[in-house]
């Protein structure tokens, strides 16, 4: 086999089996997906795999967690012997890893697979290094295997540049959102600050002292994320917000509609976390970054259940057409999001 395997959320393998051969069909690549409903993987097949990886980077897809380029599937594995006939597939390659990540869907099926994933993990490393597929000590400048195991007896191997893929085991991120949050969104805004933004941009872009609007911010989850790093922020919604929220001193709340309230100041950033439609939602965000109400903003758009790919497309292509200036835009699916995404969007000529 050759092509790429993408991670995904369980029930969006058509988004990601779409994106994944339109963007093949653009970069010129003959490939299609192959998946099943639920199963939390997509693969796009192709001969040119290698091409795949490069036209398709994981840091540039909507709806993959993670985006790996295949090597080998291994069906009908033997539980007394798994290790045999993967040393197989991996020999005669010329290949040495700087580490292993033994993973398994994130789906219903999948789960279950994590005992058996850590067990097999443990016997793979030194197997792994007596045969000189695996360096000594973990080395990010090498490539990373992945061993996806689809059942006890069924495995996908992959390999990824651990610059340019996921550095999250199965795609998600780990973090740790203090239980003083307002809601359980605020992990949403916590998470596409981590995988949105690099480190350099973080610590750049998100300062103490900067100004916010959060529209839609009841009961304040996304503004507490904001104030917790000292910005400043208007909550804008007819909404209480929690006693937590207030408590910070940083926000400000204001009981107005977010579709119509403007800024008093230009601001750093705008969020936004309004269940409205998604079109409504990007025209609304074009126009604050037209008129220069905020340097960046972060924004949720909540996907209707049919053609979700086909609606992503649309609004991303209607945020840029109406804002009408060069924008960085970086969109995913997070691990928090259910049937929505979250975009990061920047006027690109103004640092
Ligand atoms: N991000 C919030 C948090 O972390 O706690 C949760 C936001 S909740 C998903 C959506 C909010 O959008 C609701 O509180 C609702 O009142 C608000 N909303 C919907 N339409 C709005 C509008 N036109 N103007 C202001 N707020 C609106």
């Amino acid at each position: 086999v050759d092509g790429l395997l993408g991670y995904c959320r369980a029930g969006f393998e058509p988004e990601l089996a779409a994106e994944y051969t339109a963007r093949a069909a653009e970069a010129g690549l003959g490939a299609y997906a192959k998946t099943e409903r639920n199963s939390g993987v997509v693969q796009l097949l192709g001969a040119d795999g290698a091409g795949l990886a490069a036209a398709l980077p994981w840091r540039d897809l909507v709806f993959a967690r993670q985006s790996l380029r295949l090597l080998a599937e291994l069906r009908g594995l033997d539980p007394r012997d798994r290790l045999t006939p993967l040393l197989a597939a991996l020999s005669d390659r010329g290949l040495c890893f700087g580490d292993v990540w033994v993973e398994h869907p994130d789906s219903e099926a999948g789960r279950p697979l994590s005992g058996l994933a850590r067990a097999f993990g443990n016997a793979l490393r030194p197997a792994l290094r007596r045969h000189g597929l695996l360096a000594p000590a973990e080395d990010a400048r090498l490539p990373r295997l992945h061993v996806c195991l689809l059942a006890g007896d069924h495995a996908l191997l992959a390999v990824a540049d651990p610059k340019t893929t996921s550095p999250w085991p199965l795609g998600i991120p780990r973090l740790r959102i203090h239980g003083d949050a307002p809601s359980r969104s605020a992990a949403k805004l916590e998470e596409a600050i981590t995988v949105l933004l690099d480190p350099d941009e973080r610590a750049r872009r998100l300062q103490a002292g900067m100004y916010a609007a959060d529209l839609g911010a009841a009961p304040g989850g996304w503004s507490w994320i904001l104030a917790r790093r000292y910005l400043r922020v208007w909550a804008i919604d007819n909404g209480p917000l929690a006693e937590s929220a207030h408590a910070t001193g940083l926000i400000e709340h204001v009981r107005a509609d977010g579709f119509r309230w403007q800024p008093p100041q230009t601001l750093e950033w705008m969020v936004c976390d309004m269940v409205e439609q998604p079109r409504r939602v990007a025209d609304r965000i074009a126009t604050w970054l037209r008129e220069g109400w905020c340097r960046q903003t972060i924004f949720n758009l909540k996907l209707p259940m049919k053609k979700r790919w086909d609606e992503t497309v649309l609004c991303l292509d209607l945020l840029r057409e109406r804002t009408g200036m060069p924008l960085d835009i970086r969109a995913r699916q997070l691990y928090h999001d259910r049937e929505e995404i979250t975009v990061y969007a920047r006027r690109s000529r103004s640092e």
